[in-house]
């Protein structure tokens, strides 16, 4: 008999037995929680034998305690205890860890004890006396759900961090392309119209050469925290790049985006930026140029070109200034 087997009892308080989980480069840590020592034993020896990294303790207080400073993969609970019972540990578990996978143990009488926790979002049970494969399957297979999930939820995380410009955290150059054809489809469909922003710093450059970059960088970030905050729930801000922006506005004709282009440029002006110097050259402002789709372009590259070309006029105007393509002479 091992030393780990022969320290078992009660008196030797909680086991722990390490292991690498070779399905995952971790060890996957299992909190064993029951009053009745031989349960504790053999799930101990089971779940070791099977690569896990098993703790086991004989109460639901000493479990909690425990999960105050430690983090478990999974938790195995038995219902019935004397003081705070597996419901209990289920429920405080739960709460510290919405994700928390726990398993409960039932006597095969108490199947209606065993559905009351799923409901409180258990994973799985098992039932009393113990089968041997069914102790290994079910926690396999609930370890198995629960990486499945995470990893769904990474997939996501980097999906949404693929479509998010670094600096800014305002939507990037590529998600903008593929929101705009979209739009633009989803315009021609219903027979709407759409305005196009494009925005971009005045004398950033210069704002740059006085202030230095890292300043450069954080006016670029409250710049766009500004006006992604000014723009309405159904607009889309992105970083074009550089100084640049575009702001996508479905269903908007040229007379409203022109109220809208001109709010967001008369915001940045009375925007106080740190670093911003007293004199005039030293303010924030940005030129904004505007088309419509249809009325200006038929296609996605049409449009944002005659957006950039309403651009380059407010820049040839001094700047500080909102043009629309439809109105400058070209
Ligand atoms: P204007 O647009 O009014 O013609 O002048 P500008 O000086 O802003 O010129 P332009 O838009 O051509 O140049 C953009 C400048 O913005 C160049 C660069 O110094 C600065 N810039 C671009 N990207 C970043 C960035 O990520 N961080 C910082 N700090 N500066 C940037
Ligand atoms: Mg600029």
């Amino acid at each position: 008999m091992s030393d780990n087997k022969k320290n078992k009892g009660p008196a030797a308080g909680n086991l722990v037995h390490k292991a690498n989980d070779f399905r995952d480069d971790k060890p996957v840590r299992i909190l064993i929680v029951d009053d009745e020592e031989i349960v504790r034993s053999f799930l101990f020896d089971v779940l070791s034998d099977e690569g896990y990294e098993v703790t086991a303790v004989s109460s639901g207080e000493e479990a909690v305690k425990l999960l105050k400073k430690d983090t478990f993969y999974l938790i195995i609970t038995d219902i019935k205890m004397p003081g705070m019972n597996g419901m209990q540990v289920l429920r405080t578990a739960k709460e510290m860890e919405p994700n928390q996978n726990v398993i409960v143990m039932t006597g095969y009488a108490s199947t209606e004890t065993a559905v009351e926790s799923m409901k409180l979002g258990a994973a799985d049970y098992i039932t009393k006396p113990f089968n041997l494969d069914q102790i290994r399957i079910v926690v396999a297979k609930t370890l198995e759900r629960s990486r499945l999930r995470r990893r769904a939820e990474e997939g996501e995380i980097y999906k949404q961090l693929s479509r998010i410009d670094g600096l800014t955290e305002l939507f990037n150059y590529a998600f903008f392309q593929q929101l705009l054809k979209t739009e633009i489809e989803r315009a021609q469909r219903y027979g709407h119209e759409l305005s196009l922003l494009m925005i971009d710093i005045d004398d950033f450059k210069g704002y740059n050469d006085r202030n230095g970059h890292p300043a450069g960088d954080e006016a670029l970030k409250h710049l766009s925290r500004v006006m992604s905050r000014a723009v309405r729930g159904c607009d889309f801000i992105a970083r074009y790049g550089g100084d640049e922006f575009v702001v996508v506005l479905p269903e908007t004709d040229l007379s409203e985006a022109k109220l809208i282009g001109e709010r967001l440029r008369l915001l940045v002006e009375q925007t106080e930026f740190e670093n911003e110097l007293a004199n005039k050259q030293g303010l924030i402002t940005v030129s904004v140029g505007l088309a419509t789709y249809p009325h200006d372009a038929q296609t996605k590259e049409d449009l944002i070109k005659r957006a950039d070309e309403a651009l380059y006029k407010a820049k040839a105007l001094n700047r500080n200034k909102l043009c629309v393509f439809s109105e400058v002479d070209n």
